[in-house]
């Protein structure tokens, strides 16, 4: 019998590694941003994430998608989604290693750059769970300030590591879920109109729509809704009290790009309870606080996206030879395996960084870094998501373009960290009006890149181009038009000033010349100019 089938030249199963002690990038700064403490248990996180039986509920859970049964078999209204057992696994997993609100559970310096390690680990093999897992991060600060009977209610169960999946009362833990956008308007949430009428007990009734709301089956969510002093931030939980349920009324799912774990839902509120957290007509400004943790974990989120695609990419072309040779030696590949992991680096450290800055011990001039660099850094590394999951998805060759290897699905799951909690353009828009309202932003941004100043000349010229271009863009007629481009010379700024700062010289070499260089930005990867050392930069992928 011919062995037609017998195998060679196919890499073997990236399982069963340690996803944080590979990482290096990861490792120097979680060591970097006062988290060394973290190191044992993030490495037990790795290894859990990188174990086959994870992977292989990743597969899962994104192949058994959520179902919605919105009534019961007699006809009653349920509204729920059941999702697969390998997705409660995944997230009760994350939840119990802290991924959520660990950072705020127990505080400590550091604490912001360990979560966000352990969240970015899990966020790496299966982006899905990882929605309601930051939105219940995100909403800490928000509920933290809430009133004293919200406060003492919600936040034991945001502190809890027990997660239930189950819509019933009495449950230890709780995951919270964010419902702005409407069908007439997402970015403008002034057009909501979802109305909250006071019902003369201290709560409010809500009657409306939102046209996006995920992980429907969180048992809370912060709502924005017109009450009578204007647009409102309310608490909307899935049960009430009593134990009975809340009308929240899930319409139908939607069919989306991404990833297929995660439920995103459109939802219809009828006399559905809220209560009310802020002032009446004050609720963007206090749903902001959850929004700026978000747009920090879309960062997270798509530099973890970025670690898995190069790792991925990296293994594949060690493993596999094509001309006599292994594809990571042909230098052609060595060179889009190193500018890919430049990529990753750039996105990493200004994670981490930006997630030390929110600890309760950061500074104020961290704290108004945090204002300016979160939207800088959120608009580019979401950008620059999906181009390198493509790139990465091709150094698979056909095996990257099917569903059986996980860089199609990255690939797919990319853009939605730009699309959700600020497009680009509308958080352009929110740089710049840091950069006019908040002058401290600019002067503390201003201050942390200039660290690097002296490193190496390309970067000096980048920061003398980027600080007259504010001045010019600020003082333009119409400074939107030129908003894109004055976010991708801060963004690049910060990551050079960073990795000049802390990245081994090959490392920091490779990013200055590839992406500050006289029109080296948008190019596509790969195309690293001469004198770069891409076999060391491509080692640490
Ligand atoms: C998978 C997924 C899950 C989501 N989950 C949730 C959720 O749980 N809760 C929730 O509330 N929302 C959720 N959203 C909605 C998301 O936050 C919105 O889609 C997003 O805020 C954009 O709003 P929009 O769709 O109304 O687009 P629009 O606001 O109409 O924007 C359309 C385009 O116009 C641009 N634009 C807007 N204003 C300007 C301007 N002034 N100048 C120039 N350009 C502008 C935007 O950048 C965008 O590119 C989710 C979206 C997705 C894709």
């Amino acid at each position: 019998m011919p062995a037609t089938h017998e195998l060679t030249n196919q890499a073997p199963p990236r399982v069963d590694l340690d996803e944080f002690g590979t990482n290096a990038a990861l490792v120097e700064a979680v060591t970097r941003h006062d988290a060394g403490w973290a190191a044992d248990r993030l490495g037990e996180i790795g290894r859990r994430v990188g174990s086959a039986a994870f992977q292989a509920d990743a597969v899962l859970a994104n192949t058994r998608e959520p179902v919605l049964t919105a009534f019961d078999r007699w006809g009653e209204r349920i509204d729920e989604v059941v999702y697969d057992e390998s997705y409660h696994r995944i997230i009760g997993a994350a939840i119990a290693d802290g991924a959520h609100t660990g950072a705020w559970a127990a505080p400590r310096p550091g604490a912001n750059a360990a979560r966000a390690a352990a969240f970015m680990l899990y966020a790496q093999i299966e982006p899905g769970h990882a929605c309601p897992v930051s939105m219940t991060h995100a909403v800490w600060p928000v509920i933290a300030a809430a009133p004293d009977a919200i406060r003492d209610e919600w936040l034991p169960r945001l502190a809890s590591t027990g997660y239930d999946g189950r819509l019933v009362p009495g449950k230890a833990g709780a995951t919270f879920g964010m419902a702005m956008t409407e069908k007439q308007g997402g970015s403008d949430v002034r057009a909501n109109t979802t109305t909250a009428t006071p019902a003369g007990d201290g709560t409010y009734r809500l009657t409306g729509h939102k046209w996006f709301c995920s992980a429907p089956m969180s048992d809370a969510f912060l709502v924005l809704a017109q009450a009578p002093g204007g647009l409102s931030c309310l608490l909307v939980p899935r049960l009430l009290p009593d134990g009975t349920r809340n009308a929240i009324r899930i319409q139908r799912l939607k069919d989306k790009l991404g990833n297929r774990a995660n439920a995103s839902a459109e939802v219809e509120y009828e006399d559905t309870v809220g209560w009310r957290i802020g002032e009446e007509g004050r609720g963007v400004r206090t749903i902001i606080d959850m929004v700026q943790q978000t747009r920090l974990d879309c960062i997270l989120g798509s530099a973890a996206g970025m670690r898995q695609a190069t790792a991925e990419a990296a293994w594949h072309a060690r493993h596999r030879a094509a001309f006599g040779r292994a594809l990571i030696d042909q230098p052609a590949m060595t060179a889009v395996i190193a500018d890919l992991q430049l990529e990753t680096e750039a996105a990493t450290a200004a994670a981490l960084r930006l997630a030390r800055a929110e600890d309760a011990d950061a500074s104020e001039a961290d704290r108004a870094l945090a204002r300016l660099a979160t939207p800088v850094v959120k608009y580019w590394v979401c950008k620059r998501g999906p181009g390198h999951a493509y790139e990465a998805l091709e150094c698979l060759g056909g095996n990257g373009y099917t569903e059986a290897f996980p860089l199609a699905m990255r690939y797919r799951e990319q853009p939605v960290m730009a699309v959700w909690e600020g497009s680009g353009n509308v958080i352009a828009l929110d740089v710049l009006r840091a950069l006019t309202r908040e002058p401290d932003s600019l002067a503390a941004f201003d201050a942390e890149v200039a660290l690097a100043a002296g490193a190496d000349r390309r970067f000096d010229a980048q920061l003398s181009r980027t600080r007259g271009l504010v001045r010019e863009v600020l003082a333009a007629p119409e400074p939107a038009a030129r908003a894109r481009e004055l976010v991708a010379a801060l963004a690049l700024a910060f990551q050079a000033s960073l990795l000049l700062r802390f990245a081994p010289t090959a490392v920091a070499d490779g990013f200055v010349a590839a992406r500050l260089g006289e029109g080296a930005a948008g190019q596509l990867y790969g195309a690293l100019p001469g004198g770069v050392d891409a076999a060391s930069i491509a080692a640490r992928a």
